[in-house]
């Protein structure tokens, strides 16, 4: 095997062969297989419509959806179940339940933008209940500091995401942990700089950034002043989080966002394409 490596190489031919990955009619190639693929799915996989019942019980934003929209989602979870690779840790099995409750969130946010969205990546990894997992951070005086932090996600840019069962389970309006992680994975893995993912084809990226930028001050501004507000306090951590976690506002207290923060909400219903608020549910 090496050989044939070292012989590809001298001869320039591997380079060769990466460039024909890279370039734009492989991608056709493989985004014409990919579809292929997905056809062949959804032509022998179908969700059981109790499950899918027992799933959206729990799930009040689940069940304001259309018909047409419930149909494009349940398709949505049968892709996504099928291209990502779900495991189960420290002994977690991971029923059909688990499954479909976790892809059904992970697939609401890209509900309009299409599962090509979580391209590159496979892996969802399941814990009982929250983890540990060791962190570093390096002071004003360069010293680095370790630290263990109990956590109850994880997204990781171009990898995979983890997550807590117990804190999937307590998802309610305003906060899901799901929602959370996959916004932090749509941003990460897509377009945009550390603090806020980029705006998508058609938006005023300016308004987008203008908007997200004054919403976050705000938000700090009102966390320093101690006064009460409905979204998690923990938003005013990072820019990064504020997105993640209005993001779960956008999706599971809709009306309450668009009442409270009208302008954000608008930016977040075009940058979705979905307009939560608007259901009836
Ligand atoms: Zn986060």
């Amino acid at each position: 095997m090496l050989e044939v490596y070292l012989t590809l190489w001298r001869s320039g031919a591997l380079s060769r062969i990466i460039r024909f990955f890279q370039d734009s009619r492989s991608k056709r190639w493989m985004g014409f297989l990919r579809s292929w693929r997905r056809k062949r799915v959804l032509k022998s996989a179908r969700i059981d419509e109790a499950l899918w019942t027992r799933v959206a019980a729990k799930l009040s934003f689940v069940r304001g959806l259309s018909e047409e929209e419930t149909a494009r989602l349940k398709q949505l979870v049968v892709l996504f179940l099928a291209e990502k690779e779900m495991h189960g840790a420290q002994g977690l099995q991971l029923t059909d339940e688990v499954r479909v409750s976790i892809a059904v969130q992970a697939c609401l946010p890209i509900l309009n933008l299409g599962l090509d969205t979580y391209n590159g990546w496979v892996g969802v990894v399941v814990y009982p209940g929250e983890f540990r997992v060791r962190k570093e951070e390096t002071d004003e005086n360069g010293i680095v500091h370790t630290f263990d932090e109990e956590l109850a996600g994880e997204a990781w840019p171009g990898g995979p995401v983890i997550l807590s069962w117990e804190d999937v389970g307590l998802a309610e309006r305003g906060y899901n942990v799901v929602i959370h992680e996959f916004a932090h994975k749509i941003h990460m893995d897509g377009a945009g700089d550390a603090d806020f993912p980029a705006a998508c084809a058609g938006m005023d990226a300016a308004k987008w950034r203008e908007t997200l930028e004054g919403a976050y001050r705000r938000f700090c501004s009102e966390v320093d002043a101690g006064r009460p507000t409905f979204i998690d306090p923990y938003a005013a951590e990072h820019p990064a989080e504020f997105f993640a976690v209005m993001s779960e506002a956008f999706f599971t207290e809709s009306a309450v966002l668009a009442r409270d923060w009208p302008e954000l909400y608008r930016q977040f219903a075009l940058f979705y394409r979905q307009d939560p608020a608007g259901r009836t549910g």
